[in-house]
C-alpha cells in the first residue's frame, strides 16, 4: 500500500478509520516497528489483528502470519484486503494456482500480509522461499498452541524454531486470547521473546453485561431473554450435550427463530454450512455445544446464553467473549442449577486424573461457583481471575444494577451441615437435602434416618433451594469429600464453625426470572434516534447484498457500529464519511458512493 503519512496513528486514522489505539496496541505497535518483540495477551475482539497489521504496513517487506485455523483463514484475508491491505494465504486446502499466485506475490515483494499454517511454514521449501524475500516481521497467531501447559498444543508450533532462527533480527510478535501466567511465561520462553516484553490487557468488556440466574425451567427463562432482545439479533445458545443442542434447537425453530444447531455429532457439511450462514447472515441464532466458537470472529452477536454450567471461568469468559466484539452493548446470560454443580463434581471425582489434578480442577470449579452465587459485583471475580484488576464502578452486572435480595441462611446452614453430622458424614448433599425435605424414600427408612429428629424440617423449601445452600457450603469449604472415595461430604473445622453459629450467613434470593426483570442495556434499533432507525435498516440491507455478492461475513464490509454511526450522523460527503469511525480511505473508495446515495434517499 502506498502510505503518504506513516506513523501509527495516521495508518490507524486512514487505513482502518479509526480514532485511537486501545489498551496496550500503540505501545506494541511502536515497539514492534522499531524492532523490539512482544507477546500479546488479550481477550478476542480486543483488537489484537491491529498489533501485527500497522507494523506491516510501516515496516518495509511482507508479514508473515503463522495461524493454525486454516478454516478461518480465508475470512482473515478477506478481512485484511477489506481494509485494502494486499493480503494472501499459503494452506494444505488450496488450489494449486492459488499456491503460485501466492508465491509470486510474495516473491514480487507485492505483499503485505501472508498467512500461513504451521505445517506449512515449517517445509524446507516455505524457508527457501522466504529466504529471498524481505520479512517486515513475523507474527504466531494462537501463541497458546505453541505451549505444554495451554489448552490446545500442537507439536507443529514447537518447531517453528528453524524459521524464527532463520529470521533472527526480524521482530516477532505472538498473539493469544486464553493463557494464563505460566503459559504466558512459556509462550515467551519458547518463542525466545524477552519476559519484559509481555503485555496483558483488555480483559474488561464494558460492552458486555453479566447476568446470572439459577435455573428452573430453562426453557421458559431462554424464551423471556430471548423475548426481550431486539428482533434479529445474532446469538450463541451453550448446552452441555448434543441432544440438548437439537431439543432446543428445534424448539427455538418452532417459536419462529431462525435457530441453527451446531455440535461435534453433525455431518460436516452441515456443520460447515451452519457456522457459514451464522457469520453471513442477520439474525441467526446458533446453538451449540462448547465445540462452537474457536476462532469465530463475528463482531456483532448481541447475546451468548449459557443453559448450562461451563466448565470452567476461563472457558465463560471464553464463550460470553464472543458478544459484543463491535463494542456495542451485548449480554452474557445463564442459568445453572445445583445438579449441574453437582455433576461438574462428579465428572471431577470419576475422572481418572491423578490427585493433583483433581484438586486444581474442584478449585477452578469453586471459583466459578463462587462468581454465579456472589452477591456483590461480578467483574472483580471474573477479572481477577486473569490477573487484572477491576476499576469500576460497574454498570455491567444485574447484581450491580439490581442488588440482589439477601437472605438469612444461617440457620439453614446449621441444619445442613447437621444433616451431614447425624447421617455420619459419608454422603453426597443431594442424599442430605432429601432428608432434610423428607424425601429421603426407602434408603432413609434402611438407615433409620426417616427417624431422625431434622427429617422433614426443610420441606417447606424447594429443593432448588437447598442445593444453593448445599452449594455454599462447598464453596465456603464447610463440607469436603472425605477420604472413602464416594464424594461422601464431612465437616472441615469451617464448617464446625458455621454450626456453632459462630458465621452469619446470607445468600442472594433465588432469580427466578434472570435478567428480566428490569430491562438491562441491550443493543437495539430501538436506541437510536427515530430518524436514524429506516437508514440504519437499509444500509444493513445494503451491506447484507454485498457481502453475498462478494461472499464475504457482513463485517468485513462494516461492522454494525458503523453503520449506526452513519445512519446517526448521516455524513454528506466523502470527506465527512471519513469522520466515522470504522470508515478508511480504502472503504470511502469501494463504498463512499453508494453510501451517499443510500443517505440520500433515506
Ligand atoms: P482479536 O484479533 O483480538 O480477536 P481483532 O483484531 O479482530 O480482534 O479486532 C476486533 C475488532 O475491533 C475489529 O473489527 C477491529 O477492526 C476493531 N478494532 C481493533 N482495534 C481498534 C481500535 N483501536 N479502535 C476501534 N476498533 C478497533
Ligand atoms: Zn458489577
Amino acid at each position: 500500500m502506498d502510505l503518504v503519512r506513516n506513523t501509527p496513528e495516521a495508518v490507524l486514522k486512514d487505513v482502518f478509520g479509526y480514532d485511537a489505539f486501545r489498551s496496550a496496541q500503540g505501545e506494541i505497535i511502536d515497539g514492534l516497528i522499531a524492532g523490539k518483540d512482544a507477546v500479546v495477551i488479550m481477550p478476542t475482539g480486543a483488537g489484537k489483528s491491529l498489533c501485527y497489521q500497522i507494523p506491516a504496513l510501516i515496516r518495509p517487506g511482507v508479514c508473515i502470519v503463522i495461524s493454525p485455523l486454516i478454516a478461518l483463514m480465508d475470512d482473515q484475508v478477506a478481512a485484511a484486503r477489506s481494509f485494502g491491505m494486499r493480503a494472501t494465504a499459503l494452506n494444505s486446502a488450496q488450489e494449486f494456482d492459488s499456491t503460485i499466485a501466492a508465491e509470486n506475490a510474495l516473491e514480487s515483494g507485492a505483499l503485505d500480509l501472508l498467512f500461513v499454517a504451521p505445517e506449512r511454514a515449517n517445509l524446507p521449501s516455505f524457508h527457501e522461499l522466504i529466504s529471498r524475500c524481505d520479512v517486515a516481521l513475523i507474527a504466531i497467531d494462537e501463541a497458546h498452541c505453541v505451549s505444554q501447559w495451554g489448552h490446545d498444543f500442537r507439536p507443529d508450533y514447537r518447531q517453528l524454531g528453524p524459521l524464527l532462527d532463520m529470521l533472527r533480527g526480524v521482530p516477532r510478535v505472538a498473539l493469544t486470547a486464553t493463557a494464563d501466567s505460566r503459559t504466558q511465561i512459556d509462550i515467551a520462553e519458547q518463542l525466545g521473546i524477552a519476559q519484559d516484553r509481555l503485555f496483558v490487557s483488555g480483559f474488561d468488556r464494558p460492552n458486555i453485561t453479566y447476568q446470572v440466574g439459577l435455573k428452573n425451567n430453562p426453557m421458559q427463562q431462554l424464551r423471556r431473554f430471548l423475548a426481550a432482545q431486539e428482533d434479529g439479533a445474532a446469538g450463541i445458545v451453550y448446552c452441555q450435550t448434543r441432544n440438548r443442542v437439537d431439543e432446543v434447537a428445534k424448539a427455538l425453530a418452532t417459536d419462529g427463530h431462525t435457530a441453527l444447531p451446531y455440535h461435534a455429532g453433525l455431518e460436516p457439511e452441515i456443520r460447515a454450512r451452519n457456522q457459514s450462514r451464522f457469520l453471513r447472515e442477520d439474525g441467526i441464532i446458533m446453538v451449540a455445544t462448547v465445540a462452537f466458537g474457536m476462532g469465530i470472529n463475528k463482531p456483532d452477536v448481541r447475546f451468548v446464553a449459557h443453559l448450562d454450567l461451563p466448565k470452567t471461568i476461563e472457558a465463560y469468559y471464553q464463550e460470553t467473549g464472543r458478544a459484543g466484539r463491535d463494542d456495542l452493548p451485548a449480554t452474557a446470560w445463564m442459568v445453572y442449577g445445583g445438579s449441574d454443580v453437582a455433576q461438574a463434581r462428579r465428572f471431577i471425582l470419576q475422572s481418572d486424573a491423578d490427585e493433583t489434578q483433581k484438586k486444581l480442577e474442584l478449585s477452578r470449579l469453586n471459583a466459578l461457583i463462587s462468581y454465579c452465587e456472589t452477591a456483590d459485583c461480578r467483574l472483580e471475580p471474573l477479572l481477577s481471575y486473569f490477573g487484572e484488576r477491576y476499576k469500576g464502578p460497574c454498570t455491567a452486572c444485574d447484581n450491580c444494577l439490581s442488588p440482589p435480595e439477601q437472605i438469612d441462611i444461617t440457620v439453614d446452614m446449621q441444619k445442613l451441615l447437621s444433616a451431614a453430622i447425624r447421617t455420619g458424614e459419608v454422603y453426597g448433599f443431594h442424599y442430605l437435602v432429601d432428608v432434610l425435605r423428607g424425601q429421603a424414600g426407602e434408603k432413609a427408612v434402611r438407615f433409620g434416618h426417616d427417624q431422625l429428629k431434622l427429617y422433614g424440617i426443610g420441606a417447606k423449601e424447594p429443593k432448588s433451594y437447598w442445593l444453593s445452600v448445599a452449594n455454599v457450603a462447598l464453596a465456603k469449604k464447610y463440607l469436603v469429600e472425605n477420604d472413602k472415595g464416594f464424594g461422601g461430604l464431612k465437616l472441615t473445622p469451617a464448617g464446625w464453625d458455621a454450626i456453632k453459629g459462630a458465621i452469619p450467613l446470607t445468600m442472594r434470593k433465588e432469580r427466578l426470572e434472570a435478567g428480566s426483570k428490569k430491562k438491562l442495556r441491550k443493543a437495539a434499533v430501538g436506541d437510536l434516534p427515530l430518524d436514524a432507525q429506516a437508514l440504519f435498516t437499509s444500509l444493513k440491507a445494503w451491506r447484507l447484498g454485498e457481502a453475498k455478492a462478494q461472499d464475504v461475513p457482513a463485517f468485513v464490509i462494516f461492522g454494525d457500529a458503523t453503520l449506526k454511526a452513519i445512519a446517526v450522523h448521516k455524513p454528506q460527503s466523502e470527506a465527512e464519511l471519513l469522520e466515522i469511525s470504522g470508515v478508511g480511505a480504502k472503504k470511502i473508495e469501494r463504498y463512499g458512493t453508494q453510501l451517499l446515495s443510500e443517505i440520500k434517499s433515506a
